[in-house]
This record gives C-alpha cells, structure tokens and sequence, in this order.
C-alpha cells in the first residue's frame, strides 16, 4: 500500500478515535490503570431515593452495552494505529494476507481480510 494511503487512513482513525473517546466521556470514564479500558460512571445515588436510585441504575445498565461497543471500537483503531507505527498495517491477523485496499479504505479499522472476516 502506498504511504500517502496508510497516512490518509492514520488520519481518519485518529479521527474516528477522537469522536468515540468523546463520546465514551460522556458518560464513562477512561480506567487510569487499563489501556483502553472505560468504566461507566456508577450513579452515585443520594441516600433513601429509591426512585431515583432506580432510575439510575436503569440508566447505567443501558449504558454498559454500549459503553462496550464503543471500547471495542477504541480497542481496534489502537490496534490498527499501532501495526501503522511498527509497518504492520493492513496485513489480515488470521491469514496474514494484505487485506484489499478497498476494505481498508471502507474501515480502517479493520482487523481481517473479506474471506476470513466472513468465516467468523
Ligand atoms: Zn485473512
């Protein structure tokens, strides 16, 4: 792959990255200890609001799912950030074939090539 394509795709993970740890901020908090890891933010409840406790922990379960996602997401553009710095990029982690540019380009993220990311 050509270096001007690899920076360009750098560009736009970076990108992607900066709007989902602004999401995630929203309502979780970035684990100082764990690379990667978010936490969503536990409601803290003042003390004998049950209905307000409720709802709280409603709004925190609905959050987990998604707070997920979001980190994978994370996970997967440092990855791919990552194989860009050590020259590894673009290269399928199960076959270790060039994954096509056309996929790269579609989702730089991306961590397998079309055959193998069929079979999963
Ligand atoms: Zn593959």
């Amino acid at each position: 792959m050509e270096q001007k394509t690899i920076e360009k795709l750098k560009a736009e993970l970076l990108l992607k990255k900066e709007r989902l740890e602004k999401e995630l901020s929203g309502f979780a908090t970035k684990d100082p200890f764990l690379k990667g890891d978010w936490d969503s933010r536990y409601p803290r409840v003042p003390e004998g609001n049950l209905e307000e406790a409720a709802s709280e922990v409603e709004e925190y379960s609905t959050a987990l799912p998604i707070e997920h996602s979001l980190e994978l997401q994370l996970q997967s553009i440092d990855l791919a950030l990552d194989h860009i710095a050590k020259g590894t990029y673009g290269i399928c982690e199960k076959c270790s074939k060039q994954i096509s540019e056309e996929r790269l380009l579609a989702m730089p993220e991306a961590r397998f090539c079309a055959e193998c990311s069929s079979k999963i």
